[in-house]
């Protein structure tokens, strides 16, 4: 298992490799953390960099101080780190945000206001990010499946040709954090741009995971809108990034208003500043830049075709392995060579993911998800749950709502983490009754807290 660099080179990379965790039966262990889809830790050059760059921290593009220019000099430059990162063009704004959650709203409302209310084709993939900030403000669609759970391009096609040029942005995510596929964005955006749409891509399960390329504005391939979050690629602290035409922004009035987003403001009018401070309202967030711009080095340095070839043997020997347990269904094709983040969903036939989850944890120290993964169509859609069921749920509080169990790794996880996972579910495939007995009370939970785990 390589990535030109030893297995301890990739460990000691990340904050908390090493940290002791305690299990049901009172005994310490070193945790192993297979939820980085949620969030990764931090790297170490991320925390060295933070820690350096303090005795420099201040305001930034407010005050004539030495280190409030620094800062608001290493600020702008930092825009040019993420440009060349995803080789964004000059003309789009690079815009500092919260998460890709915000980004993908702040979108949402730029294109609103410049484009009316005409069709947003999302898709049945998506996280809830790409979903429901389109809803209110567009007519919307979503691609739909194939069998496999595959985006369809046959339906998108489809849905371009139905909406006759009405389609104002096909939206959809680069990498899948349900299943980990990841979308055949160039083909898609080429339809899109063939019909006269835009494309955006929600970059949060892909730009930490391979190398990503915006392509020229004159390329049918290019990417128009790019989303994405700092602290799924090892920089904590708080940021997002949202890539598009600046054009777009400058004639869109921003969602949140206030000092820092202006020129002049009298109480008869507001002089806008130019996209993107025009968009990033409020003091920056500079030390999550910090951390984004140190990640993206770090990043950068293990070259990301090498991050992806590594991660995706890792993936392919937790699939190999979960495939051969009796009762175990994947929930993805999983064959070798496939294109795949580092992510796979699965559910053990006869236990709740609720409990598997909490048996991982409480048995091993594993951290996993379960539930819906704020993918709440995609996931009933792979369940097959009927829309009736689903009403059930949101109007009933009696059952707990099903979903999948997922693992998702980070360049520093190794296969003797997995194998200890993969021992841990043979045994609890191999004595199941005994494990649902034992964390009965999680079902009783889970009934009491039912919002908490399915997002
Ligand atoms: N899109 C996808 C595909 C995601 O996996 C996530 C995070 N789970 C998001 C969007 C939202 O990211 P954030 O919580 O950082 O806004």
């Amino acid at each position: 298992m390589s990535c030109r660099k030893p297995d301890i080179y990739l460990r000691n990379l990340v904050a908390g490799t090493e940290t002791k965790v305690a299990l049901a039966n009172g005994k310490y262990v070193t945790a192993i953390n297979f939820d980085n889809a949620a969030t990764t830790p931090p790297f170490c050059s991320v925390l060295k960099e933070i820690d350096q760059f303090s005795p420099w921290y201040a305001s930034v593009h407010r005050g004539k101080g030495y280190k409030s220019i620094l800062c608001s000099e290493q600020y702008e430059y930092s825009r040019e780190v993420v440009r060349k990162f995803v080789n964004a063009d000059n003309r789009d704004a690079i815009i500092f945000t919260k998460n890709t959650t915000e980004s993908i709203n702040l979108a949402a409302y730029a294109l609103a206001a410049t484009s009316g209310k005409q069709v947003v084709l999302s898709s049945d993939m998506e996280h809830l990010a790409n979903d429901l900030p389109w809803r209110d403000k567009f007519i919307t669609d979503y691609i739909a499946l194939t069998k496999s759970g595959r985006l369809s391009i046959k339906d998108l096609e489809e849905k371009l040709k139905k909406y006759q040029g009405k389609v104002v942005l096909v939206t959809v995510t680069g990498a899948s954090n349900v299943t980990g596929y990841i979308n055949p964005i160039n083909k898609i955006a080429r339809l899109a741009h063939q019909y006269g749409a835009k494309i955006l891509v929600d970059g949060a399960q892909w730009v930490p995971h391979m190398p990503v390329d915006m392509k020229p504005y004159n390329s049918p391939e290019h990417i128009d809108y790019l989303a994405f979050s700092a602290h799924k690629m090892y920089a904590p602290f708080g940021t997002g990034v949202l890539i598009g035409p600046r054009e777009i922004f400058n004639n869109a009035v921003p969602v949140y208003q206030g000092g820092g987003a202006v020129g002049l403001v009298s109480h008869q009018l507001i002089e806008w500043d130019d996209p993107p401070a025009k968009y990033e309202a409020g003091t920056p967030n500079m030390m999550g830049i910090v951390a984004l711009t140190a990640a993206i080095r770090t990043l950068n340095e293990l070259q990301l075709c090498q991050v992806y070839q590594h991660e995706r043997q890792l993936i392919g020997y937790v699939i190999n392995g979960l495939a051969a347990i009796n009762g175990i269904k994947l929930y993805s094709g999983g064959q070798d060579g496939e294109e795949r983040v580092s992510l796979i969903s699965f559910a053990l036939e006869g236990l709740h993911h609720s409990q598997l989850a909490e048996i991982l944890s409480q048995e091993a120290g594993i951290a996993v998800r379960d539930g819906l993964f704020c993918a709440h169509p995609y996931v009933t859609k792979l369940l097959n749950i009927s829309a009736e069921e689903i009403e059930y749920y949101q109007t009933h509080d009696d059952k707990t709502i099903p979903g999948l169990t997922r693992i998702s790794l980070g360049i520093y996880n190794n296969c003797k983490e997995i194998d200890v996972f993969l021992e841990l579910m043979e045994h609890i495939a191999q004595y199941r009754q005994y494990y649902a007995k034992k964390y009965e009370y999680v079902l009783a939970n889970d009934r009491q807290i039912r919002d908490y785990p399915y997002c």
